[in-house]
């Protein structure tokens, strides 16, 4: 394909120069002090500042800052290193990471962390390319950013911030998902990352798009590369510059400019970029859930909890025992299977009557929209579970909560 036009490239070195020393100056300004950062840019052991680097991008992936920062020092407190990492148990990682998210995150790094430990000799790949092939778990992005904060490898990197202010500094219109446009924006970022500071001006980049060029309402008044903007110019004079019009390209067919049938609106500003092409709605899915409970030894209530598979959504956590349900069922129906599914699971009669049904609990997850239809029922005895099935624990509510569910059964 032809290259696109200059005004969508970084293509004059001095506003390149430019742009990184107005970034950089305001990100030392400005930055957040944040634990993985302080702690890349103190440790001496480069293994140990890789490790950090990584463990807070993994957490990062879907999630806010605010958030991870809480489960970063405890699991940096537990496991301060790849070794102790490597030799934690699965059920230890998923009860820490328990609320976060996305499951497969955490035992997918302790994975790596294990191959690193018996496969490389504990030694972390140093560059982007290797952390990339050697790692599982280890895509474009997370490759990037370790190996320029940790080792100052110059190498750019495109996350979601990235690509909204990339998109608005040179008024990318085209699908911000399409694989074309995320190619040309990994060479900018290639092109832009400094070279004697690529870590702290990745991270720049990053806490621009995070703190100052957020989705809705940008503070384009105080951002410090302004200057450099495309879309900014575009609000003010109604032209970007140094080309006329931004329509101007869509006539040679810009792989770049937004669609002929989707132009510039005035009313967005800025917000006109980055687009993205909507998105698929979320699968809708109902699952009946059983509150077992019964009088433990101490006389305080125990539930019954039962382990998902190792693979698949919401893999090797507990939850209460569930049952996916079709979506058009009558309530009396889904008594019945709940019912009869209980029944094999203890091996004794269950009568669909004495489920008593408490409410029912909304989660969404990234592609499903999950109903949990709640139920409950009261155990008298001894209960055992076929070994064969599940495998299966009585706990007590604060055991509950120490274990390794999902936000969504704490909601239930
Ligand atoms: Fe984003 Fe506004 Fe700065 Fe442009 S001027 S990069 S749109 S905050």
């Amino acid at each position: 394909p032809a290259p696109p036009p200059a005004r969508h490239l970084f293509s004059d070195p001095a506003e390149v120069e430019a742009l990184r020393g107005n970034l950089l100056a305001w990100y030392d300004r400005c930055k957040r002090d944040l634990p993985w950062r302080a702690l890349a840019a103190t440790e001496p052991d480069a293994d140990r500042r890789g490790y950090a680097v990584w463990v807070s991008e993994i957490m990062l992936q879907q999630t806010q800052v605010a958030t991870v920062i809480d489960y970063y020092n405890r699991w940096m407190q537990k496991w301060p290193t790849l070794q102790a990492l490597a030799q934690a148990s699965l059920e230890e990682v998923n009860e820490l990471w328990a609320g976060l998210g996305y499951y497969s995150r955490g035992k997918r790094l302790q994975e790596a962390a294990r191959k690193v430990v018996s496969e490389l000799a504990g030694r972390m790949p140093r560059t982007a390319q290797d952390l990339q092939k050697l790692l599982p778990g280890v895509g474009r992005y997370t490759a990037g950013a370790i190996a320029s904060i940790s080792y100052g490898q110059a190498t750019g990197v495109v996350d979601g911030n990235v690509i909204r202010v990339l998109c608005r500094l040179r008024c990318i219109g085209a699908d911000s998902s399409s694989p074309a446009v995320i190619d040309r924006l990994w060479d900018m970022a290639n092109v832009l990352v400094d070279s004697t500071r690529p870590g702290d001006f990745n991270q720049a980049l990053m806490e621009l798009g995070a703190t100052v060029c957020v989705p809705k309402a940008p503070l384009c008044g105080e951002c410090p590369v302004k200057q450099h903007c495309q879309a900014w110019r575009r609000k003010l004079f109604g032209k970007p510059h140094p080309v006329p019009d931004v329509e101007d390209c869509c006539v040679g067919d810009c792989p770049l400019c937004p669609p002929a049938t989707e132009p510039w609106d005035s009313n967005l500003g800025v917000t006109n970029f980055p687009r993205k092409a909507a998105k698929k709605p979320p699968r809708a899915m109902r699952m009946a859930t059983c509150v077992l409970e019964r009088r433990g030894c101490h006389g305080a209530p125990e539930y019954l909890i039962v382990q998902r598979p190792s693979s698949g959504l919401l893999a090797g956590l507990w939850e209460f025992p569930s049952l996916p349900l079709a979506q058009d069922l009558q309530e009396e129906k889904e008594r019945e299977e709940l019912a009869g599914q209980l029944q094999a699971w203890m091996g004794r009669p269950v009568a669909a009557k004495g489920l008593q049904f408490i409410g029912k609990v909304i989660h969404i997850f990234s592609h499903i929209h999950q109903t949990y239809v709640v139920y409950s029922l009261h155990l008298d005895g001894d209960v055992t579970l076929d070994p064969a099935l599940s495998p299966s624990r009585w706990v007590t509510e604060d055991e509950f909560h120490a274990s390794a569910v999902s936000t969504a059964m704490k909601k239930v």
